[in-house]
């Protein structure tokens, strides 16, 4: 079947509707899985069923009414009896069951059974060969196409659907992993036979949908080992030496882990036969900012050019400083390109540092050649643009390394960075006291606010008023609502100094303000969630988050990370106005847990990949069935893909990745 107007009685309407679902082809009605499944398979006699127990039984209708009440409510009752006894039927509002369903016909009925007025009664039953005496499969609906019409169509259709179906695993895989063949378990999913096959169809299915991931890393990884880089970074004693002085400049000495991940990534710079494309993953303040900038001083030492992205402009202005500051005495040539601060591109030496913003960096393509190292900063807030610049039919590319503080659940790495080398700073610096963090309730902001004035008062510590706005790309909308907020908030500190910043604040007023936070002459600083990436400010040790309930997990962690920077004890307040169970639960989880990566992966198991993924990288694939943090079919599905390269080197790995339960993934 190649077309869905090749099914009898499809009409146009429905195939409309169809395509509010996104199901334009067969295939895609294939893959309309069930979400839910009713067992409806235990067929008894009446007097054998039991209350709350779903049930098909059959019987003879020997009464059937049409009610209409008082209320205007209108309701169909009926009574069916075997030879066991009867039951009562009652729907609501199906007049047209009159028309199918007569006295004297003998049906087959499915439903739970209940008392009601002291009888059996099963309330809304299904009734036909469709629909009862089996495991019936819900579907996602769409307005006039209801679980019952994919049920009744898939059933009589599920032949031509899946008669051209070829299983692009071997069957020697399938005997080792003891799997289910794609036929089987596309019948399975919509038809169960049984609970057991039922399971295995989902997990071959599941198995699928991870595996095509995972090949598709796999395939972007080949591709890129193929890339040389376009300028060979050496190493020498004399180089060396000026790296560990540098290092021994520093005013801490690294962390274990820090030192782990710099040898990590050098011995990638110092490669000569193949582009570094490695992650740099470690928690908020975990220090990741100088390991870049050892790396662009490796590269300036072998008379290259590095580039550092930043996603604001704020961040990487402040970039731009720490690097000025620590590399004070090297004479580095160090520039600051974005929008707001243009450079000339004549000023560029052979050997300079270039931090910027992705927009005004990637106009620029002038000193692209040049560039031995392009480090990425908070991947996380970009798309796949700026990938642009290493454009792909390039068989020479700079090094590149990128950093997100969104500590990555393994589950997640093995599925989609397959393509990336990793590495992770897992320990923060010493001495770091742990945020403590409050959820604050309405009722008890007015006491918090107290208790902040006092604080700033005693210790001269500073704040982050954090607005409520989810999206990154800040709307018009949200900017009145932190200009209203800022004014509210200047009329309760009206003792202190307060600013504001947002993104359509002129950039040297931003500066400005940021500067004047940094030296302690502003004490609260309201801001939209543009603080969330990066700045670094240590006397800031109170964060206020307004409803907080409007974050993920991930991002409130985050913007949490702007605190606790500094060696006096720091404070995050969880403002929220919500009363949803749920979302309390969530914030509460974070009152209590400190550590990224066990956030990350209850963000993963409440709320799904969509969390992390929107912090990891735009557009994320929708699994249909697999669950993200399912480690055993994640290892499993490694393990075939092993198997497959290691056994069938002939094997069209493409095979894999096309899969209908999938879309395309974001390829880094
Ligand atoms: P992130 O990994 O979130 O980008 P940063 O690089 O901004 O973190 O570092 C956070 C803070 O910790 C900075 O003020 C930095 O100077 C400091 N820092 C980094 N490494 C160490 C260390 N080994 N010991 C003490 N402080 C450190
Ligand atoms: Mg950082």
């Amino acid at each position: 079947m190649d077309s869905l107007s090749q099914i009898s009685n499809l009409g146009p309407k429905t195939l409309e509707k169809l395509d509010k679902l996104n199901i334009k082809i067969p295939l895609d009605l294939l893959y309309h899985f069930p979400t839910r499944y009713i067992d409806f398979s235990n067929s008894i006699k009446i007097k054998d069923t039991k209350e709350s127990e779903n049930t098909t039984i059959t019987g003879e209708i020997t009464k059937f009414q049409n009610i209409y009440t008082r209320s205007h409510k209108n309701i169909q009752k009926a009574t069916v009896a075997d030879n066991t006894g009867t039951i009562d039927l009652i729907w609501f509002n199906q007049p047209y069951l009159s028309k199918i369903i007569k006295v004297g016909d003998k049906l087959s009925l499915a439903g739970t059974v209940s008392f009601y007025q002291s009888k059996k009664t099963i309330f809304t039953p299904e009734h036909g060969h469709f629909h009862t005496g089996k495991i019936i499969a819900i579907y996602p609906e769409t307005k006039g196409l209801g679980s019952k019409w994919f049920r009744k169509t898939i059933q009589t259709q599920i032949y031509n659907l899946t008669k051209n179906i070829i299983d692009p695993l071997p069957p020697k895989i399938l005997k080792t992993h003891n799997l289910l063949d794609l036929k089987t378990a596309l019948i399975q999913i919509h038809t169960p036979t049984n609970n057991n096959l039922l399971t295995q169809a989902r997990t071959r299915l599941a198995l699928d949908e991870i595996l095509s991931l995972q090949t598709q890393s796999f395939l972007n990884k080949k591709e890129w080992l193929k890339k040389q880089p376009q300028i060979l970074l050496n190493s020498n004693p004399k180089i060396e030496k000026s790296i560990q002085k540098l290092i021994k400049s520093l005013p801490f000495k690294l962390t274990d882990s820090q030192q782990k991940v710099w040898q990590e990534i050098k011995n990638d710079l110092l490669s000569s036969n193949k582009a570094t494309n490695r992650l740099l993953q470690g928690d908020v303040g975990s220090g990741k900012t100088i390991i870049a900038l050892l790396s662009c001083y490796l590269a300036h030492l072998n008379n290259s050019i590095s580039i550092i992205i930043a996603p604001t402009e704020i961040l990487a202005l402040q970039h731009f400083q720490t690097f000025n500051q620590t590399l004070d005495k090297l004479k580095v040539p160090i520039h600051l390109l974005t929008a707001s601060s243009k450079i000339s591109i004549n000023n560029i030496k052979n050997n300079s540092i270039i931090i910027g913003t992705h927009a005004a960096i990637f106009q620029k393509h002038k000193f692209q050649e040049k560039t031995s190292l392009l480090i990425v900063d908070e991947q996380h807030k970009f798309g796949v643009k700026q990938r642009s610049f290493l454009s792909s039919n390039n068989l020479n590319l700079p090094h590149c390394l990128t950093m997100t503080a969104t500590p990555i659940p393994r589950t997640i790495s093995l599925t989609f960075l397959g393509n990336l080398d990793i590495s992770t700073i897992d320990t923060l610096p010493k001495n770091r006291l742990a945020i403590k963090t409050f959820l604050v309730p309405n009722y008890k902001q007015s006491k918090c606010y107290d208790w902040i004035k006092n604080q700033i008062k005693n210790t001269k510590c500073q704040v982050f008023f954090v607005c409520p706005f989810i999206d990154i790309s800040e709307t018009m909308g949200s900017i009145k609502a932190a200009t209203e907020e800022f004014k509210h908030l200047q009329n309760i500190f009206s003792d202190f100094k307060l600013a504001l910043i947002h993104g359509k604040i002129k950039q040297n007023e931003r500066e400005k303000n940021i500067q004047q936070f940094k030296e302690n002459k502003i004490n609260i600083l309201v801001t939209t969630p543009i603080i969330e990436v990066g700045i670094d400010i240590p006397n800031a040790s109170i964060m206020i988050i307004q409803s907080a309930e409007r974050f993920g997990l991930a991002s409130l962690h985050q913007l949490r990370g702007r605190v606790g920077r500094g060696l006096s004890q720091s404070y995050c307040y969880l403002f929220t106005e919500s009363e949803n169970e749920k979302a309390i639960h969530r914030l509460h989880f974070l009152e209590s847990h400190t550590n990224g990566l066990k956030i990350a992966e209850y963000d993963l198991k409440t709320r799904g990949p969509g969390e992390i993924f929107s912090t990891i990288q735009h557009g994320f694939p929708s699994l249909k069935i697999a669950n993200l943090s399912d480690i055993n079919l994640i290892n499993e599905s490694k393990e075939i893909l092993q198997n497959i390269t290691k056994n069938n080197p002939d094997f069209d790995l493409k095979l894999l990745t096309k899969n209908n339960s999938t879309e395309t993934l974001v390829t880094n």
